[in-house]
């Protein structure tokens, strides 16, 4: 293929950005070639073309028009790729041969500004991860920055679970890692593949960034506004923060840190000044929610469909603007663990919610504010319009209004956010005298800035607006001269102004006209005067363009300038609808403020599970109480399929983390002992709809839950076990839940169809049994779905099998081979023959008096010889003077019930 000229400039360009598509600008298009050309055609639906077709070897290629480009970016950007801009860097009118270009932006995924096109409730990642010792490391940094509201934070994770749970829960749009650490982290990031970027090993050397090495964009395009870069000293002062935080491993920090500013600059051309300099998080200040438990109680998407609808954030999501949503969801991602800041944030919602007055104007008015923080980091980036001041001028103007209702709730907190919502006035009321209602979106075809704000600009304007009038004046003026009623004096784009005259009259044109064009019925001509005045005109329309845009940068500056305080506003504005959401959802779901403390423990009276109420048509919600202690800590679920087993056990994890994030919870009284994490786990069985979950990853799972929950954590088992064999599968079950009891010691709430599984309250003191009440009632089974002590009813898969009309002798049948499977179930020692330990010589441990029995926990300090019967014990404790005759009945019936069941 011979190469023009400008297919080198083309080939150089994209030689610097492999990994982008590229569109290079060309007259009025920006063109694609080669293999860019046919992804972008593809993707993008255009047609292929190609350059040179007539030659050996034409060129594909594809083009989309100048100014719709950035749709077009936009629609690549959500397919996932990166696209790199080439433009002309000089006026291709002022120069002879081929004209300069450059690639001036670079948009990826991760690296986009425009709030637009983002989720509006959702902040769009970059996340980088750093490993500051290779193999052995063991604390990770994991940066995450969101360019378009200039958010920026790092975690530190201690394990390379923590690590992944982290990256998972902030769903980033790419994951930058060197190309040293890419091969270590390959196996946790696999199914995420797609989205990691490997960047160069020196991109994790902070020096790089601060000595300004970073950034290889080239100059501005002659069109395009240049963005507001920070400085060498700001660039030192803001990664300086870090210098506030205790770090663990301050290497793997900076290094993620400077792989996320390397791309910045990369890709921006330098370190814009809207981004916050990095804020470091103490993971150990967050409740802990694993990837999984994520899931598994669709917090932000659903288990199957992977849907919005229906879940916990869908479902308490009373936000009304974008900023406020996106905090919400923070909330949501990183639950509290301090008593203190909970309450902090549970005391501001209780004023809201005590005051519905004002809770409700104070959302009328939230309403109507627009997200600054996009909006500003835009304007920052050089992309914003005069449109964009207006809006910000719109919601900064009504600041005063919102911090006078935010005063009337008499709190504290919510009134020292209240005063920092006035911080920024002067900018609305500068683009409020500067700016026009109704601008144009372009900058630079004038109609920008209100009358009266300049006066020279006010004479430029007249001039070129009173044209037509002097026009007017003109062709009356000329018709009385020549006497010609037909003349007339016009203009028009490619000859300017002119007089015409039609064929009939020429003999009256005078000695001054000189002739502009001949037409088939008509004369153009113009004038010495006409010329001079098309001449002013189009000066003073140029300069007043210019002027108006001026002005426009100028004020833009000053935007700019005091972007600090925008970004309090913008900050304090979504903090005041997150906390008036949660009020609003509190008054709308007759939600209580639990009490929160630091004691181990969860109390809940009529607990409501926030999405199935909200979900259910017909039928009411069954409130229900859970009661968890260090003392009743591991409650075993019973009860038939579809009872509500799951949905209690869920209900309790959601009231969890919500009162954690300082948020009301549905029920009657709650009281949360704090907890440091959150498992929750569905049972393979459980699960076959998801088609990826075999039984190794259930185990997996559970491995992760023993190896990392403490006795401050909460725990949510469905149905762990089923997804093998039975006994198989119950042995595993029974173990996970003794090692639960014994060694991990965390509130745990076991769903279970293994009804031998209840057994073990026998052997574990802190052990409970409940199930889900149900009733056999005209031939059906109702489902009372309320949460009773005891086990289930072992039978009520052969009670089904009744009511469906199996015969009566199959039924009968199947009751005796019940009773036989029962039989065994409990040795002679009253101790579940299933959990029998034994010694070296394979002999069966007998030793009751070493294990909790049901009847003996209470007095084992006192325990009888191995051969005592606690039923023993209790006659020899009766005084039988002091005992009425009828307590004395019920006392026989007591102990023959006790009897019967350890003889079973
Ligand atoms: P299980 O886990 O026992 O199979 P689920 O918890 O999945 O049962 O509950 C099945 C269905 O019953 C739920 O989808 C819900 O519609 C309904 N349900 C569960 N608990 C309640 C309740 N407390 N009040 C009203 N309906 C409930």
């Amino acid at each position: 293929m011979k190469v023009t000229p400008m297919m080198q400039q083309y080939l150089d360009a994209k030689a610097a950005y492999p990994d982008a598509l590229m569109l290079f600008r060309l007259g009025d298009f920006y063109e694609a070639f080669l293999e860019d050309a046919e992804v972008i055609a593809e993707e993008l639906d255009l047609t292929l073309t190609s350059r040179g077709k007539d030659t050996a070897s034409p060129i594909p290629m594809c083009g989309v028009p100048h100014h719709a480009v950035e749709g077009y970016i936009r629609r690549l950007l959500e397919k996932g790729y990166s696209v790199a801009r080439c433009d002309q860097l000089e006026d291709a009118s002022q120069v002879k041969g081929l004209v300069r270009r450059g690639v001036t932006s670079v948009y990826t995924p991760g690296m986009r500004l425009d709030g637009d096109s983002l989720e509006a409730k959702e902040n769009n990642y970059t996340v980088a991860v750093a490993l500051s010792s290779l193999r052995d490391a063991d604390t990770y940094a994991i940066g995450a920055l969101d360019l378009s509201t200039g958010e920026f934070h790092i975690t530190e994770a201690m394990s390379l679970d923590g690590l992944s749970s982290e990256i998972r829960r902030l769903r980033p749009a790419e994951i930058l890692v060197t190309e040293e650490n890419a091969a270590i982290l390959e196996d946790q990031l696999l199914d995420l593949q797609q989205r990691v970027v490997t960047r160069p090993n020196e991109h994790a050397q902070l020096q790089r960034v601060l000595s300004g090495k970073t950034g290889s964009l080239l100059d501005t395009p002659i069109d395009g506004t240049a963005i507001e870069v920070r400085n060498q000293q700001e660039v030192a002062t803001m990664v300086g923060a870090l210098d506030a935080y205790t770090i663990r491993d301050r290497r793997a920090v900076e290094m993620a840190v400077s792989i996320l500013l390397h791309r910045v600059s990369d890709t921006q051309g330098g370190i814009p000044r809207h981004l916050d300099p990095p804020r470091v998080q103490r993971a150990e200040d967050y409740l802990e929610l694993d990837e999984f438990s994520m899931a598994n109680l669709e917090i932000f998407e659903t288990l199957m469909g992977g849907r919005k609808k229906g879940t916990l954030f869908d479902t308490i999501d009373r936000t009304l603007t974008a900023a406020g949503g996106r905090r919400l969801r923070t909330w949501l991602t990183y639950p509290l663990q301090s008593v203190d800041a909970i309450l902090a944030r549970q005391s501001r919602v209780s004023a809201m919610v005590s005051q519905p007055a004002a809770r409700e104007k104070i959302r009328e008015l939230l309403r109507k504010t627009s997200d600054m923080q996009r909006i500003s980091s835009k304007l920052v980036a050089g992309q914003g319009n005069a449109r964009d001041l207006n809006i910000l001028r719109d919601t900064i103007l009504q600041m005063p209004e919102l911090a006078a209702v935010a005063h009337d709730f008499k709190h504290e907190s919510i009134s020292q956010a209240a005063d920092k919502l006035t911080l920024c006035i002067d900018i609305g009321e500068r683009i409020a005298e500067t700016i026009v209602d109704e601008p144009p979106v372009a900058l630079n075809e004038g109609g920008l800035i209100r009358k009266g704000y300049d006066a020279s600009l006010d004479k430029l304007i007249a001039l070129s607006t009173e044209g037509k009038q002097w026009l007017l004046n003109y062709e009356a003026q000329e018709r009385a001269r020549t006497g010609i009623s037909s003349l007339k004096v016009r203009h028009n784009k490619v000859f300017g102004f002119y007089i015409e005259v039609t064929r009939a009259n020429l003999d009256a044109v005078p000695e001054d006209y000189i002739r502009k064009q001949t037409l088939a019925n008509s004369e153009r001509y113009f004038t010495t005067d006409l010329k001079e005045y098309e001449e002013n005109i189009l000066s003073a329309n140029e300069r007043r363009m210019a002027q108006e845009y001026e002005i426009f940068c100028g004020l833009r500056d000053e935007i700019i300038a005091s972007l600090a305080q925008i970004r309090e506003v913008a900050w304090q504005i979504a903090e005041l609808d997150a906390i008036a959401a949660l009020a609003q959802l509190a008054h709308e779901g007759a939600y209580v403020a639990p009490t929160i403390r630091q004691e181990s423990g969860i109390e809940i009276e009529d607990g409501r599970h926030p999405v199935v109420e909200a979900m259910l048509r017909d039928e009411r919600f069954v409130p229900n109480d859970v009661h968890l202690s260090p003392e009743a800590r591991l409650l075993l679920i019973t009860g038939p399929n579809m009872a509500g087993k799951s949905t209690v056990i869920r209900q309790v994890a959601l009231i969890t983390l919500m009162a954690q994030i300082g948020s009301f919870v549905p029920a009657k009284r709650a009281t949360i002992g704090v907890v440091d994490q959150i498992f929750s786990r569905v049972g393979a069985s459980d699960n076959l709809a998801r088609g990826q979950s075999t039984f190794m990853v259930e185990m997996s799972e559970v491995a992760r839950i023993l190896q990392r929950a403490t006795a401050r954590s909460l725990i949510i088992l469905d149905e762990i076990g089923r997804g093998t064999a039975t006994w198989d599968g119950l042995s595993i079950a029974w173990s996970v839940t003794e090692y639960l009891h014994d060694q991990v010691g965390a509130l745990t709430l076991f769903a279970t169809h293994y009804h031998e599984l209840t057994e073990l309250a026998r052997t574990r003191s802190g052990v409970r049994n409940f199930n889900i009440a149900v009733r056999e009632w005209d031939e059906q089974i109702i489902f009372l779905r309320r949460l009773v002590e005891g086990p289930a009813n072992r039978s009520y898969g052969i009670q089904v099998a009744r009511l469906a009309g199996v015969p009566d002798a199959v039924v009968q049948r199947a009751k005796t081979i019940l009773h036989n499977l029962e039989q065994t179930e409990i040795g002679p020692d009253d101790q579940p023959a299933i959990a029998r330990e034994y010694s070296e010589s394979g002999e069966p441990i007998m030793k009751p008096a070493n294990q909790m029995s049901l009847f003996g926990a209470v007095e084992a300090s006192t325990r009888e010889p191995a051969a005592d019967h606690p039923v023993l014990k209790e006659i020899r404790g009766v005084d039988v003077a002091q005992t009425m005759p009828l307590d004395a009945l019920i006392l026989i019936d007591k102990w023959k019930r006790k009897l019967s069941k350890s003889k079973r």
